[in-house]
Parts: structure tokens; C-alpha cells; sequence
């Protein structure tokens, strides 16, 4: 193959290879069922792996074990936690439908949730968002009601990377009554999160956003009795989310929040540095660019720039076959050709919007891809305003 830098960790990130290993013998030699450890060797073999994956997520949010529940992702952990606490408190609360806040620029995990609730009676705010890229928590005052049962912000956004003040946030809601769920998929292993200090009563986060495998997540739950299951079945997860257990991919997502634990100081540090580097590049070398959204409050794997001039589909079609992968805007919608809702939700108009493009990184980053990829952009950027 020919060389690849890989800047997309946003969309995804490939599996460490000491999370590989040790998910290896769960799909053979260890492959029991987790719920039958009360009558089978091999039954305990699986399920104590289950519980130790529980405990590293569980030490990697800060929360206790029992409040990490598994699930498929992150798109089902935010359907789950919309549709399963909303229903239950507007019922149990109110006893008729609620009213629901949530932000523009969600993913649409939480946005196509939402409508599908307002589908059913329930009334939803969407709340606007600056240039800035970051919910102002007097919106979210204002726009509580008496019959508001749960607030969902995403910690940071999968597009700009900008965060969000999650526990002022959450006070807000507390303080009318509402229940708090923050988007976490971006942030966890990336910057600090822990569920105390942000005050939260759900959390989604997805492993394969922080080298883990694809189609396994949690919901973090801190109460049991404030939502509805949303995979009805078996007895699994105290009743709360039926399935055999993923066995494998969990003790890959447990084994990838340890690592992501033990290396996020770093990385933390290591990523920043990069990032900022390849921003200064590209802005001594190109002129008319700007960044998408707050600099400073973004979390350190994530930089979306828009370059005036230019349209993001013939750039990204140049940078893929200098070896560059990027993104326009999330990877759920790659294949539209409309402009980023995210950027749009910020306040950008369709053409800045369209001249956006976002480079996301990961642990497998390198100096060598930053400086390669700074090298190689101005020039392609160069010869596509000169064609336009
Ligand atoms: N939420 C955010 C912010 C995301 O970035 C993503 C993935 O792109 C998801 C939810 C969906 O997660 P998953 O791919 O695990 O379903």
C-alpha cells in the first residue's frame, strides 16, 4: 500500500494491538456464555472478563461498576438513554409526554432521537449555537421548563472538537428538575471525564473512538430506576439492556479505556502539540483560513479549518490520493453532499461551510504525519484556487 496518513480519528481509530490480544481468546478457546458462570467453568471464565472490563470503564469515567451498562455504540446508548429516560420520567413525573433540551449541532444519534419524540408528543428545544461552538448555559436556563425531564449536551463535539461546560450545564438542569446526559464519545480516554465532576446522570461513550473495537459502548447510569430498558430480552445487565453479551468486544473496550487512562496525560500533551503545529503550518502557508470554532476549549485530537476559495470535495479527493485522509464532516454522513448541519448550526453559510474540511488525530499519529500532511495541503490548495 501506498503511504497513508491517517487523519480521521474522529470517524474511527484501529484497534491497539494489546487490546487485539486480549480479545483474541474470547472468541475461541473462552467463548462461554457470561450467564451461565453459575454453573459453568468457562460460563465464569467469560463473565469475570465482563466484570473486569466493567471495572476499567467504570475507573476511566469515574463511576462505580454497577452504573456502567454495556452497550452496542454509541448511537444505541444515546437512543437508549433519549427515548428510555424521557419516557420513563414523563410518565412516572408528569404521566403524559415532557419536554426534552438538546443542542443544533448533536450528532444525529441524539437529533434523529429527538424527533422521533417530538414524532410521538413529546415537545423538544434545540438549543442554537454560536460561532464559538459552545452551548451557553443561560440558553439552557432559559429554555427550561416545568415539564423539562432531561437535558442532552454533547461533551464535545464531533465535528469542531469544541467542550462543553457539561457541569454548569448540569446544575441547570438539576435545578429545574431535569435529568443530565452528556455525549461522551469524543471525549472519553481523549481529555478528563469523570461523571462526579461533571455531575451527570447518563454518559454515552463508544470504543472504537479511543483504539477499541467498532460496535461496542456503554451507557453510564447512575441510577437504575431512571430509565426504561430499550433492548427488551433476557436478564442480562440487571434487566436493563437484554443480549447475550459481546464478550470479546467488551474486553477490548475494557482493555482500551485502561490503556486510554494510563496514556491520556500524555497524549493529552503529545496531541495539543501536534495539532497546533500543523494549525500554524497551514496558516503560514495558506492564506485565508480560519478555524472552526473555539481554539482553546476543543479537545486536542480535533482540528477543522475552512479555506476560502475552495470546495472540501475536490480537496479531500487530492489529499486522499496524496495519501491524506481527512473529512469534510462526520463520517455518518459522508456520502451527503450537503453542507455540515454542525457548521451550518454555528452560523457558517453554506459555502464557508462547504470550504471546511476537519483532520482529527489519534494515538497512531506522528510527527512525520503532521509534518507530511503540512507540506503536502498548501500546494493542493494552491492549485485548486488557481482551477477555480
Ligand atoms: N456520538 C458522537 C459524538 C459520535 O462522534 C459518534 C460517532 O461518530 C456517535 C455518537 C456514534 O457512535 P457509534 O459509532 O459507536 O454508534
Amino acid at each position: 500500500m501506498n503511504k497513508v496518513v491517517y487523519l480521521d480519528s474522529a470517524a474511527t481509530t484501529p484497534v491497539d494491538p494489546a487490546v487485539f490480544e486480549e480479545m483474541r481468546p474470547y472468541f475461541t478457546e473462552r467463548f462461554a456464555n457470561p450467564m451461565t458462570f453459575t454453573h459453568s467453568s468457562v460460563g465464569e471464565l467469560a463473565h469475570t472478563a465482563v466484570e473486569e472490563a466493567r471495572e476499567r470503564v467504570a475507573s476511566l469515567i469515574g463511576s462505580k461498576p454497577d452504573q456502567v451498562v454495556f452497550t452496542s455504540g454509541g448511537t444505541e446508548s444515546d437512543n437508549w438513554v433519549l427515548k428510555g429516560a424521557v419516557e420513563r420520567a414523563s410518565r412516572e413525573r408528569l404521566h403524559k409526554p415532557g419536554h426534552l433540551i438538546t443542542a443544533e449541532f448533536e450528532h444525529h444519534a441524539i437529533l434523529h432521537s429527538a424527533l422521533a419524540l417530538q414524532r410521538q408528543g413529546y415537545e423538544v428545544t434545540f438549543i442554537k449555537v454560536g460561532r464559538s461552538g459552545i452551548v451557553d448555559p443561560d440558553d439552557v436556563r432559559h429554555a427550561m421548563r416545568p415539564n423539562t425531564v432531561l437535558v442532552s449536551i454533547m461533551h464535545a463535539n464531533n465535528e469542531i472538537g469544541t467542550i462543553q461546560p457539561i457541569a454548569e450545564i448540569a446544575r441547570v438542569a438539576h435545578d429545574g428538575g431535569a435529568l443530565m446526559h452528556t455525549d461522551a464519545v469524543q471525549t472519553a480516554a481523549h481529555i478528563a471525564v469523570d461523571v462526579n465532576a461533571l455531575g451527570v446522570d447518563f454518559l454515552s461513550l463508544s470504543g472504537h473512538k479511543f483504539n477499541g473495537p467498532k460496535g461496542v459502548g456503554i451507557l453510564f447510569v447512575r441510577d437504575h430506576e431512571s430509565l426504561y430498558p430499550f433492548i427488551d430480552g433476557g436478564g442480562q445487565e440487571w434487566g436493563l439492556r437484554g443480549s447475550t453479551h459481546n464478550v470479546a468486544g467488551i474486553v477490548g473496550l475494557g482493555k482500551a479505556a485502561q490503556l486510554g487512562k494510563q496514556r491520556l496525560p500524555g497524549e493529552l500533551t503529545r496531541l495539543t502539540a501536534l495539532r497546533n503545529r500543523l494549525y500554524d503550518k497551514l496558516a503560514s502557508r495558506i492564506d485565508r483560513i480560519a478555524p472552526n470554532g473555539d481554539m482553546r476549549q476543543r479537545v486536542p485530537q480535533n482540528l477543522n479549518i475552512r479555506i476560502e476559495g475552495i470546495d472540501n470535495e475536490p480537496l479531500l479527493l487530492a489529499m486522499n490520493e496524496a495519501g491524506i485522509i481527512a473529512a469534510g464532516g462526520s463520517a455518518c454522513n459522508a456520502q451527503e453532499t450537503l453542507a455540515s448541519h454542525v457548521l451550518t448550526s454555528i452560523g457558517c453559510d453554506l459555502k464557508e461551510a462547504k470550504s471546511s474540511i476537519r483532520l482529527s488525530f489519534g494515538y497512531m499519529t506522528t510527527d512525520n504525519d503532521i509534518d507530511y500532511a503540512a507540506e503536502v495541503i498548501p500546494g493542493l490548495v494552491r492549485f485548486l484556487r488557481s482551477m477555480a
